[in-house]
């Protein structure tokens, strides 16, 4: 016999599970359980978890058998405590089926709301409360939402039906229409479902809260839902649990309301109750945009003593959770309830804010604050703004729902805007609301404005849950989806005209107009002294001009991890050379153009260090194929061959030799080196001039010399004498040493293999991660693309393995590598040096292993430092 425990009570002051349980009970079930066992007015009801959801996927929409029973039981505990019967004529339980995951996903999947009401027990509920324009409310809104989510009717329709009652009535709103109009919407409702669905609406209080949760258990599976676990990397969940809930009531009349609150602002942090509510409305009626919300501060006059309730308890919890807390509460009659809470999703700006608010009221330490941030919240921060701050072309103004400054083309549909995104255009999408089906046309979005929706609409969670500029409500536009257009009244718009969003004021623009970088802020540069404390291995950073030296460390890099030195041959002189080199026929014409070159790289090696501040600087040497630097099309084949003074018979020639079938396998990294040792003398030379003279003037250099695509042993003690002798020749020629390491790139699988051995005579180990990615997978970085969506739709990859170290294949490699080599060298420094460095799970895990330093992008060095810190507080516990 199966004695799993499927389902956990909560309610009364006790819940059977805790916050911690979100696998099993969903995020909702969990903290509906937490919240009732800190004593939290939370209606009373039941979970059941996910483990039936997964089972009911897996077979056929069957249950596990116990389940039948558990179900019974809770019902008729949840029965006795409300001191109520489903399905009683006179006096009916009514109860909400909700869904609700391990990680939220803001309207994804369904929930049905006043279940248990049929013919009879809708005049029993309306002779109880003496309230019939309440009980019929209730029996229409759940004949819509059941009909909609079991039967899959489209809402539409019942808004339809709606409209014309209240047409013939003569009233605007749904909260005008009386008992007897709402009694009407009930008969139509039904009518509309017998017609869509071809049966009449269930009368059977068992069999509608059975059909319901297993509509909710198949919502999991809808298309929409899986693309927005896809857009936002939610994997390995179970599926979803289902909340059965007793109903609590928020339209029994104007001492009665439903809201959303954040115990601080999600858009700038400011400590204060933030949200909406509506007098007199269920459940979604606040996010649907149904009437237009009020702003929070409006209920302490309409019901200061809920006001204050409310005020109290949310203050308690946010103290309990010890986070900013997003909640759902209901008002019925002046009695507070809640019905979810849950982390807040937050801007960056906001969760820097948060995070050091909370640290300095005592709330949290430093350690829970770095914590509180996550390294997304870093990334957008660093999203640009307008250059000037003006109403100039200003076009109308709406809800700051989203921070941050976007400028696209205008494009009204979901679809459209993933297809221009694809080709490659900046997009803005322009809607009346948003919907869950947007989500797919949303990412594909640089922002997003809608001229209706508060700041609790789905557009606006979802834009700050990416960072994406969002503007909300704004009702100056009116957007005609069929001509395509939205116009203020003076100035029109089509699809394709460019404007420009302001998310952080509400603002848009027609028209282009210029960004600016973001600048940090005071919190910003607190948290980063915060995280300064715990930066137990290396931020480095892959700079290839002293420029994104300088700017990366302004952003806190401790080093150099990459240059890349075959971008100081580009520009016009260096090119000149550089093909010149390439060209030559023999040694002597190749030193000559090298030497050419020199002084360039001189500089920029001077500039590097000296911006570095004797922090150590790792230089790469050449190693991409050398077509790579030679004219591919006919035009610049002419006006190279006469800048160079060779013919254009001899270039293409020339050309045509160097064309390779697999460039990346080809004559590239240290195979040119070896080809051409001169190569790898002149950039040491470069490098090590460039740190004596630097020394000569007082100032100090810390290089290390790496040798790329190492693959056998013997390769790189090849280029090591190479660049030994050289060092020696110059530090004969100046009468002056300095220290210098030589060390290699572990970026051919082979390397990784026979790393013990290279570890006796290299000095440091770099691992790129690209290409040793591209090659331990055979999968080439830049063809990826055309397989790599496929492999992620179809779960072949979890993560894009270019983006996200893959620890099963690539990482053990790694891991191994790394410990041979540290067994035969015990001083080997260790770092990462391919896009993964500024990745935070792949941040963490070279950390785990005990990697000396990380190197990124200068944009990601925030980023990775704060990954460090987590990753170096996650071990300390
Ligand atoms: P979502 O995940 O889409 O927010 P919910 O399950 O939270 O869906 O429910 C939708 C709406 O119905 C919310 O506003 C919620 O507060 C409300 N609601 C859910 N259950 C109840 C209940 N038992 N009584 C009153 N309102 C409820
Ligand atoms: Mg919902
Ligand atoms: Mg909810």
């Amino acid at each position: 016999m199966d004695t799993k425990k499927y389902i956990y009570s909560f309610g009364n002051g006790h819940g059977e599970g805790d916050r911690t349980m979100d696998n099993l009970l969903g995020g909702k079930g969990a903290n509906l359980a937490e919240m009732s066992t800190i004593g939290m007015p939370v209606p009373s009801g039941f979970t059941i978890s996910a483990e039936v959801c997964d089972y009911y996927n897996k077979h056929d929409g069957d249950w596990p058998d116990a389940v039948d029973d558990q179900l019974k039981e809770n019902i008729s505990q949840l029965e006795k405590r409300m001191d109520l019967r489903l399905g009683d004529n006179d006096d009916p339980l009514l109860v909400s089926v909700r869904s609700g995951a391990a990680i939220s996903m803001p309207g994804m999947m369904d929930t049905v709301l006043n279940l248990g009401l049929n013919d009879q027990s809708v005049q029993g509920l309306a002779n109880k409360t003496d309230n019939p324009r309440f009980a019929y409310d209730s029996y229409r809104r759940f004949i819509d939402m059941f009909g909609n989510v079991v039967k899959g009717v489209d809402h539409e329709q019942f808004e339809e039906a709606m409209q014309e009652v209240k047409k013939k009535k003569g009233v605007d709103l749904d909260t005008d229409l009386d008992a007897k109009g709402m009694k009407e919407d009930v008969d139509r409702f039904k009518r509309v479902y017998q017609e869509a669905v071809g049966e009449d609406f269930s009368q059977d209080p068992q069999e509608q809260l059975k059909l319901a949760i297993n509509a909710v258990f198949g919502s999991w599976n809808t298309p929409r839902a899986i693309t927005y676990r896809k857009i936002n990397q939610i994997t390995g969940l179970l599926g979803t649990a289902v909340n059965v809930q007793s109903m609590v009531y928020g339209n029994m009349g104007d001492e009665s309301a439903t809201g959303v609150c954040f115990t601080r602002n999600p858009a700038d942090g400011t400590n204060e109750l933030y949200g909406e509510f509506l007098p007199n409305a269920q459940g979604e009626d606040v996010v649907a945009g149904i009437r237009t919300p009020h702003d929070i501060n409006e209920l302490e006059e309409a019901m200061p003593e809920s006001y204050e309730q409310l005020y109290q308890l949310t203050e308690n919890l946010e103290e309990h959770y010890k986070d900013m807390q997003d909640i759902e509460f209901t008002i019925q009659e002046g009695k507070l309830y809640f019905l979810q809470t849950r982390d807040g999703k937050r801007t960056g700006k906001a969760a820097v804010k948060i995070a050091i608010d909370m640290a300095s009221e005592g709330l949290i330490s430093k350690e829970q604050a770095i914590k509180l941030v996550a390294p997304n919240h870093l990334n957008q921060l660093l999203h640009p703004q307008f250059k000037e701050d003006d109403e100039e072309d200003m076009i109308g103004k709406g809800l700051p729902a989203s921070p941050g400054a976007a400028v696209g083309k205008v494009v009204f549909s979901s679809e459209k805007a993933e297809k221009m995104h694809d080709d490659g255009e900046a997009v803005i999408l322009v809607r009346i609301e948003t919907s869950p089906e947007d989500v797919g046309g949303m990412s594909s979005s640089k922002g997003i404005l809608t001229s209706r929706g508060g700041m609790t609409s789905h557009a606006a969670v979802v834009a700050r849950g990416w960072g994406k500029p969002c503007v909300t409500g704004c009702d100056d536009i009116d957007i005609d989806y069929s001509s395509g257009t939205f116009t203020n009244g003076a100035t029109t718009m089509e699809e394709g005209d460019w404007i420009s969003i302001d998310g952080t004021s509400g603002k848009v623009f027609k028209g282009k107009k210029p960004v600016k970088d973001p600048s940090f802020g005071e919190n910003y540069h607190t948290l980063m002294s915060w995280i300064d404390e715990h930066q137990n291995m290396m931020v480095r950073t892959n700079a290839d001009t002293p420029d994104d030296a300088q700017k990366a460390r302004d952003f806190g890099a401790t080093g150099i991890g990459l240059i890349r030195t075959e971008h100081m041959f580009f520009g016009e002189k260096r090119i000149n050379s550089m093909r010149k080199m390439i060209l030559s026929e023999n040694k002597e014409e190749r030193k000559q153009a090298l030497e050419d070159l020199l002084p360039y790289q001189k500089e920029d090696f001077r500039n590097i260090f000296e911006a570095m501040e004797s922090r150590p600087v790792t230089v790469r040497l050449l190693d991409p194929p050398l077509h790579e630097f030679l004219p591919d099309d006919d035009t610049e084949l002419q006006s190279v061959s006469q800048s160079l003074d060779v013919s254009e018979e001899e270039l293409q020639r020339k050309v045509k030799s160097l064309k390779e079938v697999n460039p990346m396998l080809g004559h590239r990294g240290c195979r040119l080196g070896i080809s051409y040792p001169e190569i790898t003398a002149v950039q040491t030379r470069a490098i090590l001039e460039a740190a004596i003279e630097l020394e000569e003037k007082d100032g100090s250099a810390d290089p290390e010399i790496m040798i790329p695509l190492v693959s056998t042993i013997e390769e790189f003690v090849e280029q090591k004498k190479v660049v030994n002798n050289t060092a020696e020749n110059i530090f004969n020629e100046r009468g002056r040493t300095i220290d210098y390491k030589v060390g290699t790139m572990i970026e051919t699988p082979r390397a990784a293999l026979v790393a013990g051995e290279v570890a006796k005579e290299a000095d440091f180990f770099s691992f790129g991660t690209n290409d040793l990615t591209q090659m331990t997978f055979g999968f080439s970085r830049d063809d990826a693309g055309k397989f790599l969506d496929t492999y992620l739709d179809e779960g072949i990859v979890e993560n894009d393995p270019f983006k996200v170290l893959d620890h099963q294949g690539v990482g053990v490699l790694v891991t191994e590598a790394l410990q041979k080599g540290r067994e035969q060298n015990e001083s080997l420094k260790v770092g990462i040096c391919g896009e993964h460095g500024g990745d935070p799970s792949s941040v963490q895990f070279c950390y785990n292993l005990g990697f000396d330093y990380v190197s990124c992008s200068p944009y990601r060095v925030p980023i990775a430092r704060l990954a460090v810190a987590q990753a170096q507080l996650a071990q300390d516990g």
